[in-house]
């Protein structure tokens, strides 16, 4: 079977063999790595090992905190003006979609927000480029959606800020590439894509952003305290930061970020120019927006969208349906998913179009 789900999605089948063997013994130990303390040697070399892994893989300057925080990316949504106003009354946001306006949404309660640019008046099939971004003079940041997972818009670039830190949410886009990490004041992804398992939160923070939140911020949602709780203030989610850490170690034995982005890439061409090539698919997408990790696209007919699903299933292409928001068709082709996977799809879409053409 391939899974398309865009998130969860799937996993390295390699991952969750190696986590099966481990579950009820790990490394000997007589017990699962679920029912050890946070606080055991143990389990903080686990942790540790998984922060140095994505500090390798993302090669994150020494200058960043990286967390291992919890409630998905959305709880980032109102932690990000809690932390990252310090002082100021104003952010930008560019909106590129649904997940943009969920995080205008969100700061909206603590700061005034302005939104500097959009693709809305084009149904966000682009993304606004570079000249279009005016900076508000006095913006604590600009948070901006690299890559919005329903619709498949991916930017082509990272916006230039100035002194003005850039907050990105990398939840779909997170090690599919390889990215600068020092151009951006904070990053960070819900894991359940590229990197493990619902409910863990990564975060990627510039140390001196840290220490100046607003007023009444619960302890939990400080990116300084829990920084220097190396992200156990409470309990932090130890089985899902284990399996983060062997989603790590098999991104590097694939050869790392770079490695995997030129199968991405492959991935998603290919898929693409399935798609342009045939009359009975379409994606509205400026072509340079289009996203590596979330392909959307419709049926000429959308009456046989039912029909193309029944018969992707059985041929074991799973969770194909487009957003509840958008519908048509949605292949998610994160990391996990291998080529071959695309290749299935792009020979079941070939014959479909064929036989209802
Ligand atoms: N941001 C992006 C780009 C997403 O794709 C998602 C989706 O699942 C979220 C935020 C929300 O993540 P969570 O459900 O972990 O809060």
């Amino acid at each position: 079977n391939y899974n398309f789900s865009a998130g969860p999605s799937a996993l390295p089948v390699d991952v969750l063999k190696q986590a099966q063997e481990e579950l009820l013994d790990w490394h000997g130990l007589g017990l699962s790595i679920m029912e050890m303390s946070h606080r055991s040697r143990e389990f903080v070399s686990v942790a540790e090992e998984a922060e140095q892994d994505l500090r390798d893989l993302m090669q994150i300057p020494d200058n960043y905190k990286v967390l291992f925080m919890q409630g998905g990316a959305s709880s980032q949504f109102s932690m990000i003006p809690m932390n990252l106003l310090r002082g100021k009354k104003t952010a930008d946001y560019i909106n590129t979609g649904d997940w943009s306006k969920k995080a205008i949404k969100e700061a909206s309660r603590y700061c005034d927000v302005n939104v500097i640019a959009t693709s809305e008046e084009n149904n966000f099939t682009s993304a606004p480029r570079q000249e279009e971004l005016k900076l508000s003079p006095d913006a604590a940041y600009l948070h901006y959606t690299p890559n919005e997972t329903i619709r498949g818009v991916e930017f082509d670039y990272i916006p230039e800020t100035g002194d003005v830190p850039l907050v990105a949410d990398l939840s779909s886009n997170i090690l599919s590439r390889p990215i600068d990490v020092s151009r951006f004041g904070m990053i960070y992804a819900g894991a359940q894509k590229n990197i493990g398992p619902a409910g863990l939160t990564v975060v990627i923070v510039r140390e001196d952003l840290l220490g100046d939140t607003l007023p009444g911020t619960p302890s939990l949602y400080d990116y300084k305290m829990t920084a220097d709780a190396g992200s156990m203030v409470n309990t932090p989610p130890t089985y899902g930061w284990y399996l983060a850490g062997l989603v790590f170690k098999w991104l590097k034995a694939q050869g790392g970020v770079e490695a995997i982005s030129e199968i991405n890439r492959r991935k998603a061409e290919k898929l693409y120019a399935a798609i342009d090539e045939n009359p009975f698919y379409s994606n509205p997408v400026a072509h340079n927006v289009r996203s590596w990790m979330n392909v959307p696209f419709i049926l000429d007919n959308a009456d046989l969208d039912k029909q193309f699903l029944v018969e992707a299933e059985a041929l074991g292409l799973l969770n194909l349906p487009g957003h509840r928001s958008v519908g048509g068709m949605r292949a998610s082709i994160y990391n996990a998913v291998p080529e071959a996977g695309v290749d299935a799809l792009i020979a079941f879409m070939q014959d479909f179009s064929q036989r209802h053409g």
